[in-house]
Protein backbone atom coordinates (compact mmCIF):
# COMPACT_ATOMS: atom_id res chain seq x y z
CA UNK A 1 0.00 0.00 0.00
CA UNK A 2 1.30 3.39 -0.92
CA UNK A 3 0.12 6.87 0.18
CA UNK A 4 -0.02 10.14 -1.43
CA UNK A 5 -0.62 13.68 -0.29
CA UNK A 6 -4.08 15.15 -0.24
CA UNK A 7 -2.48 18.37 -1.77
CA UNK A 8 -1.13 16.19 -5.05
CA UNK A 9 2.48 16.29 -6.07
CA UNK A 10 4.28 12.98 -7.34
CA UNK A 11 5.09 11.87 -4.03
CA UNK A 12 4.08 8.59 -3.26
CA UNK A 13 5.49 7.04 -0.08
CA UNK A 14 5.36 3.54 1.72
CA UNK A 15 3.52 3.88 5.01
CA UNK A 16 6.43 3.64 7.29
CA UNK A 17 7.70 6.72 5.53
CA UNK A 18 4.21 8.16 5.74
CA UNK A 19 4.20 7.55 9.47
CA UNK A 20 7.57 8.87 9.93
CA UNK A 21 7.20 12.03 8.12
CA UNK A 22 3.92 13.02 9.60
CA UNK A 23 2.71 15.35 7.24
CA UNK A 24 3.68 15.19 3.33
CA UNK A 25 6.26 18.26 2.18
CA UNK A 26 3.55 19.97 0.41
CA UNK A 27 2.07 20.32 3.57
CA UNK A 28 -0.70 17.45 2.75
CA UNK A 29 -1.97 15.24 4.71
CA UNK A 30 -1.06 10.94 3.86
CA UNK A 31 -3.87 9.40 2.78
CA UNK A 32 -3.99 5.42 1.38
CA UNK A 33 -3.98 5.08 -2.54
CA UNK A 34 -7.24 3.05 -1.83
CA UNK A 35 -9.12 1.81 0.77
CA UNK A 36 -7.85 -1.55 1.49
CA UNK A 37 -11.44 -3.70 1.74
CA UNK A 38 -12.70 -6.65 4.40
CA UNK A 39 -15.34 -8.93 2.76
CA UNK A 40 -17.89 -10.38 5.54
CA UNK A 41 -16.56 -13.61 6.09
CA UNK A 42 -13.36 -11.63 6.38
CA UNK A 43 -15.09 -10.16 9.32
CA UNK A 44 -16.87 -13.46 10.44
CA UNK A 45 -13.34 -14.97 10.79
CA UNK A 46 -12.52 -12.19 13.34
CA UNK A 47 -15.29 -12.43 15.64
CA UNK A 48 -13.37 -15.00 17.77
CA UNK A 49 -10.08 -12.50 17.75
CA UNK A 50 -9.18 -10.81 20.75
CA UNK A 51 -9.02 -7.12 20.78
CA UNK A 52 -5.26 -7.35 19.53
CA UNK A 53 -5.67 -9.60 17.20
CA UNK A 54 -8.29 -7.57 15.20
CA UNK A 55 -6.17 -4.29 15.70
CA UNK A 56 -2.95 -6.18 13.92
CA UNK A 57 -5.31 -7.71 11.56
CA UNK A 58 -6.60 -3.84 10.12
CA UNK A 59 -3.47 -2.25 10.46
CA UNK A 60 -1.89 -4.92 8.30
CA UNK A 61 -4.11 -3.98 5.91
CA UNK A 62 -2.56 -0.26 5.15
CA UNK A 63 1.18 -0.67 6.90
CA UNK A 64 1.85 -3.71 4.59
CA UNK A 65 5.91 -3.03 4.85
CA UNK A 66 5.55 -3.39 8.38
CA UNK A 67 5.53 -7.28 9.11
CA UNK A 68 2.78 -8.95 10.23
CA UNK A 69 3.84 -10.76 13.29
CA UNK A 70 5.97 -7.58 14.42
CA UNK A 71 2.42 -5.79 14.72
CA UNK A 72 0.88 -8.72 16.46
CA UNK A 73 3.43 -8.59 19.20
CA UNK A 74 3.09 -4.39 19.19
CA UNK A 75 -0.77 -4.53 19.39
CA UNK A 76 -0.21 -7.11 22.19
CA UNK A 77 1.98 -5.07 24.48
CA UNK A 78 0.06 -1.43 23.47
CA UNK A 79 -3.09 -2.72 24.93
CA UNK A 80 -1.75 -4.75 27.44
CA UNK A 81 -1.19 -1.24 29.07
CA UNK A 82 -4.99 -1.14 29.22
CA UNK A 83 -7.30 -1.88 31.96
CA UNK A 84 -8.82 -4.98 31.33
CA UNK A 85 -10.63 -5.00 27.24
CA UNK A 86 -9.35 -1.76 25.96
CA UNK A 87 -12.87 -0.76 23.94
CA UNK A 88 -15.36 -2.48 25.99
CA UNK A 89 -19.07 -2.25 24.71
CA UNK A 90 -21.27 -0.68 27.40
CA UNK A 91 -25.51 -0.97 26.89
CA UNK A 92 -27.07 1.69 27.98
CA UNK A 93 -30.63 0.82 26.50
CA UNK A 94 -32.37 -0.86 23.95
CA UNK A 95 -30.17 -0.44 20.65
CA UNK A 96 -28.03 2.42 22.47
CA UNK A 97 -24.80 1.39 23.23
CA UNK A 98 -21.17 3.33 24.62
CA UNK A 99 -18.05 2.28 23.17
CA UNK A 100 -15.27 3.13 26.17
CA UNK A 101 -12.37 4.29 24.59
CA UNK A 102 -10.70 5.38 27.70
CA UNK A 103 -9.40 2.63 29.87
CA UNK A 104 -5.21 2.97 28.99
CA UNK A 105 -2.69 5.03 30.71
CA UNK A 106 -3.79 8.16 30.29
CA UNK A 107 -7.87 7.48 30.57
CA UNK A 108 -8.42 9.31 27.54
CA UNK A 109 -9.57 7.81 24.34
CA UNK A 110 -5.69 9.35 22.60
CA UNK A 111 -4.17 6.27 24.00
CA UNK A 112 -5.72 3.91 21.59
CA UNK A 113 -3.12 5.36 19.11
CA UNK A 114 -0.82 6.58 21.09
CA UNK A 115 0.23 3.53 23.05
CA UNK A 116 0.98 1.68 19.63
CA UNK A 117 2.50 4.93 17.49
CA UNK A 118 6.07 4.76 19.20
CA UNK A 119 6.29 1.04 18.10
CA UNK A 120 4.98 2.56 14.29
CA UNK A 121 7.71 4.92 14.44
CA UNK A 122 10.53 3.25 15.45
CA UNK A 123 9.69 0.44 13.18
CA UNK A 124 9.31 2.93 10.37
CA UNK A 125 12.94 5.13 10.91
CA UNK A 126 14.49 1.78 10.60
CA UNK A 127 12.23 0.51 7.44
CA UNK A 128 13.27 4.09 6.26
CA UNK A 129 16.56 3.81 7.41
CA UNK A 130 16.83 7.07 8.86
CA UNK A 131 19.56 7.15 11.44
CA UNK A 132 18.54 10.65 12.90
CA UNK A 133 17.45 10.83 16.45
CA UNK A 134 13.65 11.52 15.80
CA UNK A 135 12.17 14.94 17.50
CA UNK A 136 8.27 14.64 18.13
CA UNK A 137 6.34 18.06 18.49
CA UNK A 138 2.74 17.74 19.49
CA UNK A 139 0.66 20.71 19.41
CA UNK A 140 -2.47 19.33 22.51
CA UNK A 141 -6.04 20.47 22.86
CA UNK A 142 -5.68 18.66 26.39
CA UNK A 143 -5.38 14.74 26.02
CA UNK A 144 -3.01 14.32 23.45
CA UNK A 145 0.39 15.81 25.19
CA UNK A 146 -0.86 13.71 27.79
CA UNK A 147 -1.14 10.42 25.80
CA UNK A 148 1.75 11.02 23.78
CA UNK A 149 4.10 12.04 26.39
CA UNK A 150 3.41 8.97 28.19
CA UNK A 151 4.04 6.62 25.14
CA UNK A 152 7.59 8.27 24.57
CA UNK A 153 8.57 8.57 27.71
CA UNK A 154 11.94 7.13 27.38
CA UNK A 155 11.97 5.76 24.36
CA UNK A 156 15.38 5.25 22.62
CA UNK A 157 16.20 7.34 19.85
CA UNK A 158 12.95 10.10 20.30
CA UNK A 159 12.58 12.67 22.08
CA UNK A 160 9.24 14.30 22.51
CA UNK A 161 7.95 18.01 23.34
CA UNK A 162 4.43 18.67 24.02
CA UNK A 163 2.74 22.13 23.43
CA UNK A 164 -0.64 23.33 25.01
CA UNK A 165 -2.91 26.28 25.10
CA UNK A 166 -1.96 28.26 28.27
CA UNK A 167 -5.43 28.97 28.24
CA UNK A 168 -7.19 25.79 26.90
CA UNK A 169 -6.75 22.80 28.97
CA UNK A 170 -8.52 21.58 31.97
CA UNK A 171 -6.75 21.70 35.34
CA UNK A 172 -6.38 17.93 35.81
CA UNK A 173 -4.88 17.32 31.96
CA UNK A 174 -2.48 20.41 33.01
CA UNK A 175 -1.53 18.48 35.95
CA UNK A 176 -1.09 15.63 33.87
CA UNK A 177 1.49 16.85 31.84
CA UNK A 178 3.54 19.15 33.73
CA UNK A 179 3.79 16.12 36.24
CA UNK A 180 5.53 13.63 33.13
CA UNK A 181 8.28 11.85 34.36
CA UNK A 182 10.84 10.70 31.52
CA UNK A 183 14.14 12.19 30.42
CA UNK A 184 13.30 12.64 27.05
CA UNK A 185 10.19 15.10 27.44
CA UNK A 186 9.55 18.78 27.55
CA UNK A 187 6.13 20.57 28.01
CA UNK A 188 5.38 24.22 27.64
CA UNK A 189 2.66 26.70 27.81
CA UNK A 190 1.86 28.58 24.70
CA UNK A 191 0.20 31.96 24.89
CA UNK A 192 -3.37 31.85 22.82
CA UNK A 193 -6.04 29.13 22.10
CA UNK A 194 -5.35 25.06 20.61
CA UNK A 195 -5.51 26.73 17.07
CA UNK A 196 -2.91 28.98 17.65
CA UNK A 197 -0.82 26.69 19.27
CA UNK A 198 -1.92 24.27 16.22
CA UNK A 199 -0.78 26.96 13.68
CA UNK A 200 2.72 27.57 15.35
CA UNK A 201 3.68 23.84 15.24
CA UNK A 202 2.23 23.38 11.63
CA UNK A 203 4.37 26.41 10.97
CA UNK A 204 7.78 24.98 12.25
CA UNK A 205 7.63 21.35 10.24
CA UNK A 206 6.80 23.67 6.85
CA UNK A 207 9.79 25.72 7.90
CA UNK A 208 12.65 24.52 5.46
CA UNK A 209 15.18 26.99 7.53
CA UNK A 210 13.98 25.23 10.60
CA UNK A 211 14.03 21.75 9.00
CA UNK A 212 17.45 22.34 8.22
CA UNK A 213 18.99 23.43 11.04
CA UNK A 214 17.53 21.01 13.06
CA UNK A 215 19.47 18.21 10.63
CA UNK A 216 22.72 19.92 12.27
CA UNK A 217 21.72 18.99 15.19
CA UNK A 218 21.12 15.13 13.85
CA UNK A 219 17.27 15.52 14.10
CA UNK A 220 14.84 14.65 12.35
CA UNK A 221 11.23 15.98 13.20
CA UNK A 222 8.26 13.63 13.54
CA UNK A 223 4.37 14.38 14.90
CA UNK A 224 2.42 12.23 16.93
CA UNK A 225 -0.91 14.74 16.20
CA UNK A 226 -3.49 13.14 14.42
CA UNK A 227 -2.88 13.84 11.24
CA UNK A 228 -0.10 11.31 11.73
CA UNK A 229 -1.56 8.51 9.58
CA UNK A 230 0.13 6.15 12.65
CA UNK A 231 -2.53 7.52 14.90
CA UNK A 232 -5.51 7.16 12.47
CA UNK A 233 -4.51 3.62 11.66
CA UNK A 234 -5.31 2.26 15.37
CA UNK A 235 -8.32 4.01 15.45
CA UNK A 236 -10.26 2.33 12.44
CA UNK A 237 -9.90 -0.56 14.47
CA UNK A 238 -12.04 0.16 17.04
CA UNK A 239 -15.16 0.50 14.72
CA UNK A 240 -14.33 -3.17 13.36
CA UNK A 241 -14.05 -4.56 17.33
CA UNK A 242 -17.03 -2.79 18.38
CA UNK A 243 -19.40 -3.98 15.14
CA UNK A 244 -18.00 -7.26 16.05
CA UNK A 245 -18.99 -7.18 19.54
CA UNK A 246 -22.33 -6.29 18.48
CA UNK A 247 -22.79 -9.17 16.50
CA UNK A 248 -21.37 -11.83 19.09
CA UNK A 249 -23.22 -10.78 21.79
CA UNK A 250 -26.27 -11.20 19.04
CA UNK A 251 -27.22 -7.56 19.42
CA UNK A 252 -27.29 -7.39 15.36
CA UNK A 253 -26.86 -10.01 12.69
CA UNK A 254 -23.57 -9.96 10.67
CA UNK A 255 -23.94 -7.60 7.84
CA UNK A 256 -26.62 -5.12 9.68
CA UNK A 257 -25.93 -1.72 9.53
CA UNK A 258 -24.95 0.55 12.22
CA UNK A 259 -24.45 4.35 13.41
CA UNK A 260 -21.91 5.91 15.05
CA UNK A 261 -22.06 9.01 16.91
CA UNK A 262 -18.55 10.58 17.68
CA UNK A 263 -17.64 13.42 19.78
CA UNK A 264 -15.39 15.83 17.57
CA UNK A 265 -12.54 17.99 17.91
CA UNK A 266 -9.79 17.27 15.13
CA UNK A 267 -11.69 15.52 13.36
CA UNK A 268 -9.72 12.71 13.56
CA UNK A 269 -11.84 9.58 15.52
CA UNK A 270 -14.83 10.58 12.64
CA UNK A 271 -12.62 10.41 9.96
CA UNK A 272 -11.48 6.96 11.61
CA UNK A 273 -15.13 5.39 11.74
CA UNK A 274 -15.29 7.08 7.73
CA UNK A 275 -12.22 5.32 6.94
CA UNK A 276 -14.00 1.68 8.54
CA UNK A 277 -16.84 2.15 6.36
CA UNK A 278 -14.91 2.67 3.12
CA UNK A 279 -13.19 -0.76 4.12
CA UNK A 280 -16.91 -2.33 4.22
CA UNK A 281 -17.48 -2.07 7.81
CA UNK A 282 -21.54 -2.13 7.53
CA UNK A 283 -22.05 1.69 8.90
CA UNK A 284 -24.75 3.79 7.91
CA UNK A 285 -24.73 7.06 9.30
CA UNK A 286 -21.93 8.99 11.65
CA UNK A 287 -23.42 11.20 13.61
CA UNK A 288 -20.86 14.33 14.04
CA UNK A 289 -20.94 15.49 17.43
CA UNK A 290 -19.50 19.10 18.75
CA UNK A 291 -19.54 21.50 21.82
CA UNK A 292 -20.64 25.27 21.50
CA UNK A 293 -17.82 25.34 18.90
CA UNK A 294 -20.34 24.26 15.93
CA UNK A 295 -18.10 24.97 12.81
CA UNK A 296 -18.65 21.14 11.87
CA UNK A 297 -22.15 20.88 12.47
CA UNK A 298 -22.62 24.70 10.20
CA UNK A 299 -20.17 22.81 8.01
CA UNK A 300 -22.32 19.69 7.53
CA UNK A 301 -25.31 22.00 7.16
CA UNK A 302 -24.40 24.22 4.46
CA UNK A 303 -20.71 23.30 2.81
CA UNK A 304 -19.10 26.52 4.32
CA UNK A 305 -16.09 25.84 6.59
CA UNK A 306 -15.79 29.64 8.10
CA UNK A 307 -13.58 30.11 10.95
CA UNK A 308 -14.21 33.79 11.02
CA UNK A 309 -16.08 33.37 14.41
CA UNK A 310 -16.07 33.13 18.09
CA UNK A 311 -14.04 30.88 20.09
CA UNK A 312 -15.86 29.72 23.14
CA UNK A 313 -14.05 28.30 26.18
CA UNK A 314 -16.30 25.16 27.24
CA UNK A 315 -15.66 22.16 29.23
CA UNK A 316 -15.05 19.87 26.91
CA UNK A 317 -11.66 21.60 25.91
CA UNK A 318 -10.46 18.41 23.71
CA UNK A 319 -13.15 19.79 21.44
CA UNK A 320 -12.75 23.39 21.58
CA UNK A 321 -10.84 22.93 17.76
CA UNK A 322 -11.93 25.98 14.91
CA UNK A 323 -9.47 24.08 12.42
CA UNK A 324 -9.92 20.34 12.29
CA UNK A 325 -7.08 19.36 10.44
CA UNK A 326 -8.33 15.59 9.78
CA UNK A 327 -11.65 17.18 7.73
CA UNK A 328 -8.86 17.87 5.05
CA UNK A 329 -9.11 14.27 4.54
CA UNK A 330 -12.66 13.70 3.89
CA UNK A 331 -12.76 16.83 1.88
CA UNK A 332 -10.00 15.00 -0.61
CA UNK A 333 -12.27 11.91 -0.59
CA UNK A 334 -15.94 13.81 -1.96
CA UNK A 335 -13.88 16.35 -4.39
CA UNK A 336 -13.04 12.85 -6.11
CA UNK A 337 -9.69 13.06 -4.94
CA UNK A 338 -8.57 15.69 -6.61
CA UNK A 339 -5.69 17.32 -4.75
CA UNK A 340 -5.28 20.80 -6.87
CA UNK A 341 -8.72 21.46 -5.43
CA UNK A 342 -8.02 20.28 -2.08
CA UNK A 343 -4.73 22.60 -2.27
CA UNK A 344 -6.55 25.58 -3.22
CA UNK A 345 -9.62 25.15 -0.41
CA UNK A 346 -7.01 24.73 2.42
CA UNK A 347 -4.53 27.82 1.15
CA UNK A 348 -8.27 29.75 1.19
CA UNK A 349 -8.69 28.84 4.93
CA UNK A 350 -5.11 29.68 5.41
CA UNK A 351 -5.60 33.00 3.71
CA UNK A 352 -8.84 33.89 4.13
CA UNK A 353 -9.95 31.59 6.99
CA UNK A 354 -12.87 30.07 5.11
CA UNK A 355 -13.66 27.27 2.23
CA UNK A 356 -16.47 25.99 0.38
CA UNK A 357 -17.56 22.53 -1.29
CA UNK A 358 -19.43 22.30 -4.06
CA UNK A 359 -23.13 21.14 -3.79
CA UNK A 360 -22.74 17.57 -5.03
CA UNK A 361 -19.76 17.56 -2.94
CA UNK A 362 -21.75 18.44 0.41
CA UNK A 363 -24.69 15.75 -1.21
CA UNK A 364 -22.27 13.13 -0.92
CA UNK A 365 -20.60 14.06 2.75
CA UNK A 366 -24.57 13.92 3.54
CA UNK A 367 -25.13 10.81 2.84
CA UNK A 368 -22.97 9.46 5.05
CA UNK A 369 -22.69 12.30 7.73
CA UNK A 370 -25.04 14.56 9.84
CA UNK A 371 -23.51 16.84 12.36
CA UNK A 372 -25.26 17.96 15.79
CA UNK A 373 -23.96 20.03 18.89
CA UNK A 374 -24.56 20.79 22.70
CA UNK A 375 -24.19 23.99 24.35
CA UNK A 376 -22.81 23.60 28.08
CA UNK A 377 -26.67 23.51 29.23
CA UNK A 378 -27.68 20.77 27.12
CA UNK A 379 -24.84 18.76 27.26
CA UNK A 380 -25.08 18.78 31.15
CA UNK A 381 -28.92 17.83 30.65
CA UNK A 382 -27.63 14.59 28.60
CA UNK A 383 -25.14 13.58 30.84
CA UNK A 384 -27.19 13.84 33.95
CA UNK A 385 -30.49 12.10 32.03
CA UNK A 386 -28.48 9.25 31.42
CA UNK A 387 -27.34 8.94 35.48
CA UNK A 388 -30.52 9.26 36.51
CA UNK A 389 -32.21 6.99 34.12
CA UNK A 390 -29.49 3.98 34.08
CA UNK A 391 -26.72 5.32 36.51
CA UNK A 392 -24.29 5.67 34.00
CA UNK A 393 -21.68 7.96 34.54
CA UNK A 394 -19.93 9.71 31.45
CA UNK A 395 -17.37 12.57 30.88
CA UNK A 396 -18.29 16.06 29.27
CA UNK A 397 -17.39 15.06 25.28
CA UNK A 398 -19.37 12.12 25.56
CA UNK A 399 -22.33 14.24 27.13
CA UNK A 400 -21.99 16.51 24.01
CA UNK A 401 -22.54 13.92 21.99
CA UNK A 402 -24.89 11.79 23.98
CA UNK A 403 -27.16 15.08 23.35
CA UNK A 404 -26.69 15.01 19.43
CA UNK A 405 -28.09 11.31 19.44
CA UNK A 406 -30.89 12.14 21.61
CA UNK A 407 -31.39 14.68 19.26
CA UNK A 408 -31.20 12.24 16.73
CA UNK A 409 -33.64 9.58 17.83
CA UNK A 410 -36.40 11.88 18.90
CA UNK A 411 -36.07 13.22 15.26
CA UNK A 412 -35.96 9.91 13.65
CA UNK A 413 -38.80 7.68 16.49
CA UNK A 414 -39.16 4.79 14.09
CA UNK A 415 -35.59 4.54 13.45
CA UNK A 416 -34.75 1.08 14.79
CA UNK A 417 -30.40 0.74 13.52
CA UNK A 418 -28.64 0.45 16.74
CA UNK A 419 -26.56 3.51 17.60
CA UNK A 420 -22.90 3.16 19.30
CA UNK A 421 -21.95 6.35 21.30
CA UNK A 422 -18.31 6.51 20.79
CA UNK A 423 -16.76 7.95 24.35
CA UNK A 424 -13.58 9.31 24.83
CA UNK A 425 -12.76 10.24 28.53
CA UNK A 426 -12.80 8.56 31.41
CA UNK A 427 -15.49 10.88 33.24
CA UNK A 428 -12.68 11.56 36.92
CA UNK A 429 -10.62 13.49 33.94
CA UNK A 430 -12.90 16.22 33.99
CA UNK A 431 -13.78 15.79 38.08
CA UNK A 432 -15.48 19.13 38.54
CA UNK A 433 -17.71 19.53 35.26
CA UNK A 434 -19.27 15.88 35.48
CA UNK A 435 -20.07 16.80 39.16
CA UNK A 436 -21.88 19.48 38.55
CA UNK A 437 -23.49 17.74 35.78
CA UNK A 438 -24.76 14.45 37.60
CA UNK A 439 -25.81 16.21 41.17
CA UNK A 440 -25.79 20.08 40.57
CA UNK A 441 -22.78 20.82 42.73
CA UNK A 442 -19.91 22.68 42.56
CA UNK A 443 -16.84 22.49 43.96
CA UNK A 444 -13.08 24.65 43.79
CA UNK A 445 -10.92 21.53 43.60
CA UNK A 446 -10.28 19.04 41.29
CA UNK A 447 -9.72 16.64 43.74
CA UNK A 448 -12.49 17.23 46.20
CA UNK A 449 -14.35 16.72 42.91
CA UNK A 450 -12.99 13.17 42.13
CA UNK A 451 -13.84 12.48 45.89
CA UNK A 452 -17.40 13.67 45.51
CA UNK A 453 -17.82 12.20 42.34
CA UNK A 454 -16.89 9.17 43.78
CA UNK A 455 -19.13 9.24 46.30
CA UNK A 456 -22.24 10.32 44.13
CA UNK A 457 -20.88 7.12 41.39
CA UNK A 458 -19.26 4.30 43.04
CA UNK A 459 -16.99 4.30 39.70
CA UNK A 460 -13.60 3.14 40.85
CA UNK A 461 -11.36 6.18 40.55
CA UNK A 462 -7.99 5.46 38.28
CA UNK A 463 -4.69 5.75 40.43
CA UNK A 464 -2.91 7.81 37.60
CA UNK A 465 -5.02 10.38 38.55
CA UNK A 466 -5.76 10.27 41.81
CA UNK A 467 -1.91 10.20 42.34
CA UNK A 468 -1.82 13.41 40.55
CA UNK A 469 -2.59 15.36 43.97
CA UNK A 470 1.07 14.60 45.56
CA UNK A 471 3.23 15.33 42.53
CA UNK A 472 4.89 18.44 41.90
CA UNK A 473 4.87 20.11 38.11
CA UNK A 474 8.44 19.93 36.48
CA UNK A 475 7.29 21.86 33.49
CA UNK A 476 6.36 25.42 34.30
CA UNK A 477 7.56 27.58 30.42
CA UNK A 478 5.16 29.65 28.92
CA UNK A 479 6.30 30.81 25.37
CA UNK A 480 5.04 32.73 23.03
CA UNK A 481 3.67 31.14 19.85
CA UNK A 482 6.02 32.94 17.53
CA UNK A 483 9.08 31.81 19.44
CA UNK A 484 8.84 27.93 19.47
CA UNK A 485 11.35 27.43 17.76
CA UNK A 486 13.77 28.36 20.16
CA UNK A 487 12.36 27.11 22.97
CA UNK A 488 13.07 23.55 20.90
CA UNK A 489 16.56 24.79 20.31
CA UNK A 490 16.88 25.12 23.91
CA UNK A 491 15.43 21.60 24.48
CA UNK A 492 17.71 19.59 22.48
CA UNK A 493 21.18 21.61 23.55
CA UNK A 494 20.25 19.98 26.61
C1 LIG B 1 -9.23 14.41 21.35
C2 LIG B 1 -10.54 14.25 22.00
C3 LIG B 1 -11.74 14.42 21.28
C4 LIG B 1 -11.75 14.82 19.83
O1 LIG B 1 -11.25 13.83 18.98
P1 LIG B 1 -10.80 14.19 17.50
O2 LIG B 1 -10.18 12.98 16.96
O3 LIG B 1 -9.84 15.33 17.63
O4 LIG B 1 -12.04 14.60 16.77
C5 LIG B 1 -12.93 14.21 21.95
N1 LIG B 1 -12.95 13.89 23.27
C6 LIG B 1 -11.83 13.74 23.98
C7 LIG B 1 -11.93 13.42 25.42
C8 LIG B 1 -10.58 13.90 23.37
O5 LIG B 1 -9.47 13.73 24.10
Amino acid sequence: MKFVSTRGGAEKVSASRAIVMGLASNGGLFVPEKFPQVSLSELEGMIEMDYPERAAEILSKYLTDYDREGLLSACKAAYAKFDGDPAPLVRLDDGVFILELWHGPTCAFKDMALTLLPYLLRKGCDLCGIKEEILILVATSGDTGKAALEGFKDADGVKIMVFYPSDGVSKMQKLQMCTQEGGNVNVVAVKGNFDDCQTAVKEIFASADCVEKLKEHNIALSSANSINFGRLAPQIAYYFSAYLDLVSSEQIAMGEEIDFTVPTGNFGNILAAYYAKRMGLPIRRLHCASNENKILTDFLETGVYDTRREFYKTTSPSMDILVSSNLERLIFEVSGRNSKLCAKRMEDLKKLGRYEITAEELAEIKQTFDGGYADEETAVEAMYDVFVDVGYTMDTHTGCAMKVAVDWFEKNKKDETNMVVVSTANPYKFPQDVLYAVTGNDVKDSFKGIKRLHAATAMAVPKCLSSLKDKTPRFTRTADAKKLFEEILEFIKK
